[in-house]
């Protein structure tokens, strides 16, 4: 039997994953496809240069032993680096780097503009035309440990926040993700974590940057054809805090420049600190080698404040706004707004505001006016029955019919509606969205939401189901 660039590279991927970590084989080698093979030369394709650096740094011995046990001693290797277009056209373009001469695999003779090409970074934060190679950490000062005060909702967050400060890269909180839902305190313990890092060890490079700023800067690098320096960038950092990482669902581009910051990061023993309002198993339309990445540290989850801590930060802010609310006032505040710590300060200012304006005294009357304001705009939070009743009516079936095992079409189509619906408008997990409708694992549940996506952007007679649905289940 002839031999193909894929049998004698699944023979050297066979070697190789004997000889290492299961967790370097699948991040290094797993995403590697053989493409060529012509006389003693196989060709390899990596998915960006610096998975072909790190190959070439890390694992060239490894890879020479194997491919020579292979195709003898004149074997040789070429990479081929796939790049990423990430503006609509899905045509990859790929790059030809010749391999490194001779027998001897080493990497001085291939052509890549990656390492000290250019003497100065470039600072994706500067405006153009203004140097400036010093990075600013992107802080706000004003949230820090100190004025984030302590409870059982958020215990476990903010001590290994407290830990990471302490020894940044050092603990086994690598990554360190914080997810809640909103207003709960991730920005500011993400920044909290930060500004104390800064405050211990002052010569460490801390970023703050939300993931939506993040994509900006990478997308604005393709354009401007400086993606390596892009990287680059990110690669030098000490302690990097990504706010909101959900933002990258969807994001095909930015989440795989992003896992190659990541693993730089975490291989050099950098500090990684993501937030997001998700559990890692509710991201939807997040890479999988990414979500496994941050699982390999802790996640801990911010929860609704209970009611003394609501008391001790509504009394925190009045005491450093320097104003004072009678008690009963306060216990009011803190039994009405229960789920959203930005709302309770907000109900805090306006109420202070209208007071002072009005040269009323705060009352109960008063607060009671503020809080209904607030607590009427936040929405009140369908059920997953309610879902599944509206869709089935909607569609004249029953909710046994919704929920069965059938595959006729529009049955599923019910179903993946309702299952839809329950994600967007429900705070449930996918696991447990599965299990009310029709007991679905949550993979199921993931597949539904992505199809009900594609198909309401491809099938108008569809997107027409979705947004009837939409108005009579959010009316
Ligand atoms: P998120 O990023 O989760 O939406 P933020 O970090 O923006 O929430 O927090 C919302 C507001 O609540 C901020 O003003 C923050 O200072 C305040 N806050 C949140 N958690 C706490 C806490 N434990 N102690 C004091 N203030 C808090
Ligand atoms: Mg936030």
């Amino acid at each position: 039997m002839s031999k193909t660039a894929e049998t004698v590279w699944n023979n050297c991927l066979a070697f190789i994953e004997d000889n290492i970590t299961s967790q370097a084989y699948k991040t290094w080698f797993e995403p590697i496809k053989a493409v060529k093979l012509t006389d003693n030369a196989l060709s390899i394709q990596v998915p960006s240069k610096f998975f072909y650096e790190w190959l070439e740094e890390h694992y060239v011995k490894i890879l020479k032993v194997a491919l020579t046990k292979e195709l003898g001693s004149s074997a040789k290797l070429v990479y081929i680096i796939k790049m990423e277009n990430t503006y609509g056209n899905k045509q990859p373009f790929t790059e030809k780097i010749p391999s490194a001469n001779r027998s001897n695999l080493r990497s001085q003779d291939v052509d890549v503009p990656l390492k000290n090409k250019s003497p100065e970074l470039r600072n994706p934060f500067v405006i153009p035309g203004i140097r400036n190679v010093k990075i600013e950490s992107q802080l706000n000062p004003n949230y820090n440990f100190e004025n984030f005060l302590e409870g059982e909702s958020n215990r476990l967050a903010r001590s290994a926040g407290l830990a990471v400060a302490n020894k940044p890269g050092g603990t086994s909180f690598n990554p360190l993700l914080i997810f809640g839902g909103v207003g709960l305190g991730k920005t500011h313990l993400g920044h909290a974590i930060g500004v104390d890092i800064k405050d211990k060890y002052p010569e460490k490079t801390v970023l703050y940057i939300s993931a939506e700023k993040f994509t900006q800067q990478y997308i604005e690098s393709v354009k401007k054809n400086n993606r390596n320096d892009f990287i680059h960038f990110y690669q030098i950092i000490d302690v990097l805090i990504v706010d909101d990482i959900q933002l990258l669902s969807g994001k095909a581009g930015t989440q795989d420049v992003f896992f190659h910051i990541f693993n730089h990061l975490h291989q050099n023993g950098k500090q990684v600190i993501l937030t997001s309002d998700k559990a890692p198993v509710d991201m939807v339309d997040i890479e999988q080698r990414l979500l496994s990445r941050f699982k390999w540290g802790l996640s801990a989850e911010l929860n609704h404040p209970d009611y003394d801590t609501r008391v001790a930060i509504i009394k925190n802010k009045l005491y450093r706004d320097g104003v004072e609310m009678p008690d009963d006032i306060v216990e009011f505040l803190a039994n009405n707004i229960k789920t959203n710590i930005r709302e309770l300060e907000g109900a805090i200012i306006s109420l202070i505001a209208h007071s002072s304006f009005n040269k009323k005294e705060i009352t109960i009357e008063l607060a009671r006016k503020i809080v209904d304001n607030y607590v009427k705009h936040t929405k009140r939070e369908v059920s997953i029955d309610y879902i599944q009743k509206v869709v089935s009516d909607y569609f004249q079936m029953d909710v046994d019919t919704l929920q069965s095992k059938t595959r006729k079409r529009h049955i599923v189509q019910a179903r993946q509606l309702a299952m839809f619906f329950a994600k967007k408008l429900t705070k449930a997990s996918l696991a447990s969205i599965g299990s009310q409708i029709g007991q679905r694992d949550h993979a199921t549940v993931l597949h539904a939401c992505k199809t009900v996506d594609n198909l309401s952007t491809t099938d108008k007679q569809f997107r027409k189901y979705v947004e009837e649905l939409n108005k009579k289940l959010t009316l």
